[in-house]
């Protein structure tokens, strides 16, 4: 469960990015974030993740506080956490399955743990069969399949995506949410 308590942000340059928001997610629950650009939904999301801290309020994961994660234990709640980004931030010379491994090459799993955990993931976004491409070779779509796939390989218990669908047609965009419902349920 998710708790975000009197939350708000305020930068260094003056800018109100949220004002003491208040917003609980249950476990199993899908929600989406709706807003005009520069309503604070990606300051939200970073928030969660840690990327930036609160100006006042807290961020509470399973009632576990943020306010008290030290920069040590930002790495362990960050493995509880996948993120999807509108801008797939995918490593262009590796292959599809290599920037999926990646992050489980950092914890030092076995080999053959990581074949089958990527191998679970590649079938389920449907890119089993182009796991040897490298990204320049898939579509928008496909490379936004990968970036799923990254964010869920080690079985987060949460799955935050920043606008995911922002830079893909419509149709592509609706196979995304389809998707991520999919993976949710
Ligand atoms: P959204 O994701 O809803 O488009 P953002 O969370 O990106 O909105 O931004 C919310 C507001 O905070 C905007 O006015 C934006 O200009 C401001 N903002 C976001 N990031 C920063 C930053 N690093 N420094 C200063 N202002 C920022």
């Amino acid at each position: 469960m998710i708790q975000i308590k009197d939350l708000s942000k305020t930068y260094s340059n003056g800018m109100v990015s949220l004002d003491s928001i208040n917003l609980t997610v249950n476990k199993d629950e899908f929600i989406y974030l709706i807003g005009a650009s520069g309503a604070g939904k990606s300051t939200l999301l970073r928030m969660i993740f840690r990327v930036e801290k609160p100006t006042s309020g807290n961020v509470l994961i399973d009632n576990f506080s943020l306010k008290e994660l030290t920069n040590n234990q930002i790495p362990y709640l960050r493995r509880s956490i996948g993120f999807v980004f509108q801008d797939f931030k995918l490593l262009p010379r590796r292959t599809v399955y290599d920037n999926v491994a990646f992050a489980l090459r950092i914890l030092n799993y076995s080999r053959s743990r990581i074949r089958r955990q990527v191998t679970q993931v590649l079938e389920l976004v449907g890119l089993h069969q182009k796991q040897n491409y490298f990204p320049s070779q898939l579509s928008g779509g496909e490379q936004q399949r990968i970036c799923i796939a990254r964010a869920i390989v080690n079985n987060p218990p949460i799955l935050l995506a920043d606008e995911p669908t922002g830079s893909l047609d419509p149709e592509t965009s609706w196979e995304i949410m389809q998707l991520l419902s999919r993976i949710n349920m």
